[in-house]
């Protein structure tokens, strides 16, 4: 299949290398050149702007980009997508913003004839390198079938969540609980430390017990209590406080929509601000433990 595929960056590259290897064809355009030209070494065409890409013979274009204003010009712009491609090419955005912007975006596209569907991912940029994303898709069944074979290429999990913008309304909700539960496993970690309980002694007793969740039990924020994750290397790699705190400006802005309350995720929000307005906003999310720990350096 032809595919389109605009934003090829710590994301989108991987994503678009396993089309690639997936037999798929590639017509790719990012505004630096220096990413174009590592898909193009791999195999893809290059396209000199969006709506060059929209006029190509392409079956299917998936964006990845940064954020919701970056969608809204790529798709709706008067050079974007929607003004220059063929009615009934599949639109796929994978990029993560909010469900109202998702959902105003595919409406433009039905519009014009072209089906569209939400599927933002999470897996990080490991799982976009090894293809086991997990794809959170908003659309309808058709164009889900549709979809599905090509994520299915970048992805292990893919799941129909509901009509447009549901994809994101999954996506912010487990983002939101992911930024929550690291912050809780802080503070107890930080607690029982504080009270005489060694680390590693404190994340065994939490991972047996019903404190045990994602961020205590394969995420660890206390150094030394796990390998191989940000915690036992100075909070580096992993998913960075200013994309948590990104995350949470999604879920709160859309949770005042929807007139629903999220105390807590606003709560969380304003941490991560806090230790992103230390300087801190590059650092794995994982290091808002050291809010906690005041003898602990930040790496
Ligand atoms: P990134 O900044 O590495 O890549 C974004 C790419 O989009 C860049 O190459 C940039 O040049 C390109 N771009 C920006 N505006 C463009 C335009 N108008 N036309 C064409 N290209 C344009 O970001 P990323 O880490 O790849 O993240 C992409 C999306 O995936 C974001 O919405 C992010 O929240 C989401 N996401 C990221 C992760 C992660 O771990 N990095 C995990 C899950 C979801």
């Amino acid at each position: 299949m032809h595919i389109g595929f605009l934003g090829l960056g710590n994301m989108g590259g991987p994503m678009a290398r396993n089309l690639l290897r997936a037999g798929h064809s590639l017509t790719v355009f990012d505004l630096s050149s220096a990413a174009v030209a590592g898909l193009v070494e791999a195999g893809a065409q290059a396209a000199t702007s969006p709506a060059a890409l929209a006029q190509t013979d392409v079956t299917v274009i998936i964006t990845m980009l940064p954020a919701a204003s970056h969608v809204k010009g790529v798709y709706l712009g008067e050079n974007g997508l929607l003004a220059n491609v063929r009615a009934d090419v599949l639109l796929i955005d994978s990029s993560t913003i909010d469900p109202m912007s998702a959902r105003e975006v595919a409406a433009a596209a039905a519009k014009h004839g072209n089906p569209m569907i939400d599927a933002p991912v999470s897996g990080g940029t490991g799982g976009a390198v090894t293809g086991t994303l997990t794809f959170m898709v908003g659309g309808s069944d058709a164009d889900f079938d549709q979809a599905q074979p090509i994520l299915a290429a970048m992805g292990k999990n893919i799941v129909l969540c509901g009509a447009s913008g549901n994809g994101q309304a999954a996506k912010v909700a487990n983002n939101m609980l992911l930024g929550i539960s690291m912050i809780g496993v802080s503070e107890a970690m930080s607690l029982g430390v504080s009270l005489g309980v060694d680390a590693k002694v404190m994340a065994g007793i939490i991972n047996t017990s019903s404190g045990r969740c994602w961020s205590s039990d394969t995420y660890n924020p206390f150094p030394g209590t796990m390998d191989n994750v940000p915690s036992a290397r100075g909070y580096s790699g992993g998913f960075g406080t200013d994309l948590m705190l990104k995350d949470l400006g999604l879920a709160t802005e859309a949770a005042k929509q929807a007139r629903q309350p999220v105390l807590l995720g606003a709560a969380a929000q304003q941490l991560y601000q806090t230790f992103s307005q230390q300087g801190h906003g590059e650092l794995d999310f994982s290091a808002i433990i050291n809010l906690y720990r005041k003898q602990e350096a930040c790496a």
